[in-house]
């Protein structure tokens, strides 16, 4: 299997001469490679966005809105397709897949209705025979930048978004699995869009500097991990791009001694371990309050991690979670595990040495579980991205917040717990993106928007919902004056309305 690029409407072998290998994380081997693409392949492709965006843009939004409508039709009937590909490459469970798709394609819903979110304000008689309003443009050539671990959900965030408001997309997927993007640039053509307003453009740090650079570039939306979010932000900025970066995570969940703790149990078993914890959402650190509802906790939650269930994706849906990305992401996860022990904190489920029959050179690890992490350790600084979950004992309410609080990540945290104060003291007081009460994942739905704080984002608007179409759209706003025949007469001072 070979993966080259998507332009002007066709898939197109790259002409870089560079590669880099797609594996099956589930075995190890190699199942294809990917072309990436050299500075002028990006340019190329930004041209054919910059002719096709000039019809598109003109394209009424209700017409847009109704590619938008065909496509989620197409993911619909392509849903098993999709799950497949994106969990070979990936190596998460087919519903866990499924899930991916589906939460992109409820952003594509949401731009169902772009034709309101692209309407105006007016106000009629803001002075004499003068009215004045606000209308919304399109950018232009916009570009998404994404990361390999939701990659349908996150490339279907920024251009379903982007498209929908009238630009035209440059989409730069992860080059670990580079698939299922393809398809859905396929699913956006089949849906009526016409050719090269979607392109895909595969590869690496060379291909992000070129969308960065680019002058005819207007706007780039980037996931990924906080060092390269930073990166691609100063880099975007200070060639006057509009940017927005969202990066890494340590996410919290404080468990009060009033919280069910089964309903707790469940809930972290599935946001610390789903996916392998390759989510910036996971749950990675829990904060029990008070040493019995701790050691109440602990003794539930390890067998449970014991007991999980880790195999490939094609072992059927009652997989827990399947392997890691890479090579290198499993040595490094082992690596700040080994790391832990030495600096103190008890592995109280070791997963480092799991092996499975058949896959011994997959990249599986079996859950950990850390009882007794303390906030100088590495495994509590940094983000992990893998089956680890980290206890961090705090004696009372004010301990456990000032964790979170003083993290330097901010995307997600939630609290559990059957006291109303507590609950909205939490709420109002965390200085976090996205909280739960009692809910472990809160990644909000289309019509809200996505986004941390701190240093798991850079720049100041969400992704998807109204901020997304905010981000890809730019405001005009007239002033109009009739009958234009009104005569006032020089006026040499700052017009006011007094
Ligand atoms: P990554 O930073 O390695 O890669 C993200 C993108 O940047 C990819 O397209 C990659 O090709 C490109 N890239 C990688 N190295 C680069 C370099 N040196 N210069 C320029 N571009 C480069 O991230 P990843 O491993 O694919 O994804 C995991 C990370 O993404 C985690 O940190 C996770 O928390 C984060 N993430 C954040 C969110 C969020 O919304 N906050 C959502 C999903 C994932």
């Amino acid at each position: 299997m070979e993966v080259g690029h998507y332009i002007a409407g066709k898939e197109v072998a790259g002409t870089s001469g560079r590669f880099a290998d797609i594996y099956n994380p589930a075995t190890g081997e190699v199942q294809g490679r990917v072309a990436l693409a050299s500075t002028a392949e990006v340019r190329a492709a930004v041209e054919v966005a910059r002719e096709a965006q000039i019809g598109w843009g003109l394209t009424n939004p209700q017409r847009r809105a109704r590619v938008m409508m065909k496509f989620v039709a197409l993911l619909h009937r392509d849903m098993d397709k999709l799950a497949e590909a994106l969990s070979r490459e990936h190596g998460k469970t087919i519903p866990d897949a499924k899930g991916d798709v589906i939460r992109g394609l409820e952003v594509a819903e949401f731009c169902i209705g772009a034709p309101h979110m692209m309407k105006g304000e007016y106000t009629e008689g803001a002075g004499p025979g003068i009215d004045m309003y606000s209308i919304r443009q399109p950018l232009g050539v916009a570009a998404g930048i994404t990361p390999f671990n939701f990659p349908a959900m996150i490339p279907m965030w920024k251009f379903c978004t982007a498209i929908a408001a009238g630009n035209s997309f440059i989409l730069k997927p992860s080059e670990r699995n580079p698939s299922v993007p393809m398809m859905l640039a396929e699913l956006m053509k089949e849906a009526g869009l016409p050719d090269g307003v979607l392109n895909v453009v595969n590869g690496d740090k060379e291909s992000v500097d070129a969308i960065l650079d680019d002058p005819d570039i207007m706007a780039v939306g980037f996931v990924g991990s906080t060092a390269i979010a930073e990166y691609v932000y100063t880099r975007g900025t200070a060639n006057g791009k509009r940017v927005q970066c969202f990066g890494g995570a340590k996410n919290h969940m404080i468990i009060m001694p009033d919280a069910d703790i089964d309903q707790a149990v469940d809930a972290l078993i599935g946001a610390g371990y789903g996916a392998a914890g390759e989510r910036c959402m996971a749950v990675s650190v829990v904060v029990p309050v008070g040493e019995e509802t701790a050691n109440r906790l602990v003794e539930k939650l390890a067998p449970r991690v014991e007991a999980l269930k880790i195999a490939p994706y094609s072992a059927g849906d009652d997989v827990d979670f399947g392997p890691l990305i890479t090579k290198q992401a499993m040595e490094r996860v082992r690596g700040l595990v080994d790391g832990g022990v030495e600096e103190g904190a008890s592995l109280v489920v070791d997963g480092r040495d799991f092996k499975l029959q058949g896959y011994e050179n997959g990249y599986f690890m079996g859950g950990c579980l850390f009882d007794n992490v303390t906030k100088d350790m590495e495994i509590y600084k940094q983000e992990i991205f893998g089956p680890v979950l980290s206890v961090v004992r705090a004696a009372t309410y004010e301990e456990a917040i000032d964790l979170p609080m003083s993290h330097e990540y901010g995307n997600g945290t939630a609290i559990f717990t059957r006291d109303g104060d507590t609950a909205r003291d939490f709420v109002s007081r965390i200085n976090i993106g996205m909280v739960g009460v009692n809910v472990p994942i809160p990644v909000p739905l289309a019509y809200h928007t996505f986004g941390g704080w701190k240093r798991s984002a850079f720049g100041d608007l969400n992704q998807h919902g109204p901020d997304g179409f905010k981000f890809y759209t730019r405001t005009k706003t007239v002033t109009t004056r009739w009958p234009s025949g009104v005569k006032e007469g020089a006026q040499f001072t700052i017009p006011t309305m007094e």
